[in-house]
């Protein structure tokens, strides 16, 4: 009999100690692999088992389980994140958690900070929409320069493999042709397909990154390559070869076969029904021509044995994944059924077959002219600065997909987001007596909720105080510059290589300074604003410039703030002790 357990439920709070300390561990842990100066994060479960290296938002936020429901929430949140738009992900986790813990040591009542961040955040998101705002370009897709500047922006981000100038420029450029290649040939498919679905990537450990290369069609590891290079010299022709796609398992284990009698067979003798029934299915697709069969999952070796014997090619063991990109490529509705036979639309094409030396070893090279399948080969010495590599370049061409949709970049290494806060200080200032009183609150509650947001924003993108770097950013400019603690005051680009000036001459301000609008004069807030007025743009640009993706971060910044207001709003969590953590 099941024993009835009674239900057991603890409440928490945000204000709770064990709440507060592991939002704070997270912040901690944001704070430090943010932006290029980050630093490598080195992750093992307490199993004991793979040691992971990483300073990448995907890989990173995967291996994260906080126990915490709100921590927890604020990590689902920020993975979506990196799979959806591929940038952006670490500043979010950051922004949220700086914005959570500022607010609750600020001594104001929560409803009315989250009905303030929420009228700021409107006024953010008007300027970023904005074609003024002087942080932001648009892009012509067909600019090569500005779509290398982005992805050579998402490279250098990361500390683990480090790409010098040269190698930055070669695989952006490589990763563009990538996207190029991947994008479909009529008009109507390129709005809402995800460009992804076209992209295949795959690693080659060993190897220096500068071999990495695309190339058109997919290319297959082959585990079978004698019987594939039989395979070959047996046929006329290597082209226009019929193929067919399943995507259930072959091993003789189906329990949807029909017409059987289970109740008076033996283990043994099922099995032998279930096998003669796939061996008179495979017969169906032999007489249609089938030339290669791909199994996502096991195929038996009777099966192998028997569509050899005719000739027939056989892949099995691809996974879900490499399956999806066989059906693109082949153009084929997979075979998910034995109950009936292989209909004619489900029956794929593969218009060229041929053998590919990569780097010594035989990869199976198939082609089909009307698919737009693109294989990036990525190449690294060590195993785990592949991985991350590998991660980087599908989110680089997430940022692509956007662009395609979205072309606008903003300037990146920090710059936007402190042109932004200045922008909205001065907004708030030049406006304090309306804005308070339609949120009806005092004008120095107003004036400390914007810097609240100001500063929060600004220090998710400043390096943290433990990596010995400076910041200053110009009172009406904006931007950001970062200095060594060593370096001596020279005349030095901003962050993201758009502005130069001397960090003493101009009117640059450390970022100590607090609250936040101590760094400008009166005449500066309230008299007309001029971003460029005291410094120039450095012509040419010492450096590439930093470009950022615009849509993936327009949106992070509207979620943390979104989150952050959440969070703010709960007062209460309620655990359901009854329930294990699944594993
Ligand atoms: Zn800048």
């Amino acid at each position: 009999m099941q024993e009835v357990t009674e239900t057991k439920l603890l409440r928490g709070k945000l204000t709770d100690k064990e709440t507060v300390h592991q939002l704070n561990s997270l912040r901690h842990l944001f704070s430090t692999t943010v932006g290029p100066y980050g630093g490598i994060k080195l992750l093992r479960n307490n199993c004991g088992g793979h040691v992971t290296l990483t300073s990448s938002s995907s890989r990173l936020l995967a291996a994260l389980r906080p126990t915490n429901p709100l921590a927890r929430l604020i990590i689902e949140a920020c993975s979506k994140h990196s799979h959806t738009y591929g940038d952006g992900a670490l500043f979010m986790a950051h922004f949220i958690l700086i914005l959570i813990d500022k607010a609750l040591k600020l001594d104001l009542d929560h409803r009315l900070i989250t009905k303030v961040n929420s009228f700021l955040l409107e006024l953010f998101l008007s300027h970023l929409k904005s074609d003024d705002f002087s942080c932001k370009m648009a892009v012509e897709i067909s600019d090569v320069n500005s779509l290398c500047q982005v992805a050579s922006t998402m490279l250098s981000s990361k500390p683990l493999y480090q790409l010098d100038e040269q190698l930055l420029k070669l695989m952006s450029s490589v990763l563009l042709e990538t996207f190029i290649r991947s994008l479909p040939s009529e008009r109507q498919d390129s709005s809402l397909r995800p460009i992804l679905d076209n992209i295949h990537i795959i690693g080659i450990p060993g190897e220096e990154t500068h071999n990495s290369f695309c190339c058109e069609g997919l290319l297959l590891e082959a585990t079978n390559i004698k019987e594939v290079l039989s395979w070959q010299t047996q046929r006329e022709s290597l082209e226009n070869i019929c193929t067919v796609v399943v995507n259930v398992s072959m091993a003789g284990d189906s329990i949807e076969l029909p017409q059987l009698t289970y109740a008076s067979t033996s283990l043994k003798e099922l099995e032998q029904s279930f096998l003669s029934h796939l061996e008179s299915f495979c017969s169906g697709l032999i007489s249609k021509g089938i030339r290669i069969l791909f199994c996502q999952k096991v195929v038996h070796p009777c099966l192998k044995d028997q569509l050899r014997r005719n000739g027939v090619l056989v892949f099995d063991r691809l996974g879900a994944l490499l399956c999806s990109k066989v059906i693109n490529l082949t153009d084929s509705v997979p075979i998910s059924s034995f109950s009936s036979a292989c209909s004619p639309d489900q029956l794929g094409k593969i218009s060229k077959f041929s053998v590919m030396d990569v780097f010594g070893k035989q990869w199976l090279h198939l082609n089909q002219i009307s698919s737009s399948l693109t294989t990036l080969v990525v190449c690294s010495q060590m195993e785990e600065q592949l991985e991350e590599l590998k991660v980087n370049c599908n989110n680089v061409m997430l940022a692509f997909q956007h662009l395609l949709r979205t072309p606008a970049v903003l300037h990146g290494g920090g710059c936007w987001q402190f042109t932004l806060a200045n922008k909205l200080r001065v907004e708030v200032s030049e406006n304090l007596e309306s804005f308070s009183s339609k949120l009806d609150c005092s004008e120095s509650q107003l004036l400390q909720l914007c810097d609240y947001l100001c500063t929060s924003l600004e220090q998710a993108v400043s390096p943290s105080s433990q990596q010995g770097k400076k910041c200053f950013t110009h009172p009406s400019a904006g931007h950001l510059w970062i200095q060594d603690d060593h370096e001596v005051n020279a005349e030095k680009t901003c962050s993201c290589g758009v502005l130069c000036c001397s960090l003493s001459d101009l009117k640059l301000q450390p970022l100590e300074h607090s609250p936040s609008f101590d760094r400008f004069s009166k005449k500066e807030l309230y008299g007309s604003y001029k971003p460029l007025d005291t410094i120039s743009s450095s012509e040419p640009p010492k450096k590439p410039l930093l470009m950022d993706c615009f849509i993936p971060w327009q949106t992070a910044v509207e979620i943390s703030v979104l989150l952050a207001n959440m969070a703010l709003s709960t007062n209460q969590f309620i655990f359901d002790t009854n329930c294990k953590p699944s594993t």
